[in-house]
């Protein structure tokens, strides 16, 4: 199995079975992303332990990508800093659009989206459970749109 096969696999198996599913009720943080250019659309909701990200959730419908990539953000995120994230975004953002980006092993299982970069007009679905993160953990109840 090649790196690729590895990638697409990790896709699947988070879209079929999403990690953190389901929803957190308040005073948890929520915030609702929509992707229009897909129909993406998913709430993340989150809790702060002081910086730190404590409980973490999601929950909606949209493409495989946009599920796993949420999946996948959840599991990454949860007990980290709000600054950790942050940079995880960042190396996320990087590797899903420039295709020099390095793929530090910090990464871990994100690296699998690393594959969406060949399919431009999926980036978004994948980028957006993050803005949607961002939102939440700023407590902005605005819904976020990729558009
Ligand atoms: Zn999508």
């Amino acid at each position: 199995m090649d790196l690729k096969d590895l990638y697409r696999d990790v896709i699947l198996d988070h879209n079929r079975r999403p990690r953190n599913f389901g929803r957190l009720e308040p005073p948890a943080r929520a915030a609702p992303g929509y992707n229009p250019l897909c129909g993406d659309q998913l709430v993340v909701y989150a809790t702060l332990d002081g910086d730190r990200i404590g409980e973490l959730r999601f929950e909606g419908s949209g493409c495989a990508i946009s599920v796993a990539s949420a999946s996948l953000m959840t599991e990454a995120v949860k007990g980290k800093s709000r600054a950790e994230a942050e940079h995880l975004f960042g190396l996320v953002h990087a590797l899903l659009t420039d295709a020099d980006a390095a793929t530090p092993p910090e990464l871990g299982k994100l690296a699998a989206l690393g594959g969406v970069r060949e399919f431009p007009a999926r980036v978004k679905c994948a980028s957006l459970c993050w803005h949607t993160l961002n939102a939440a953990l700023a407590g902005d109840p605005t819904p976020v749109s990729t558009e």
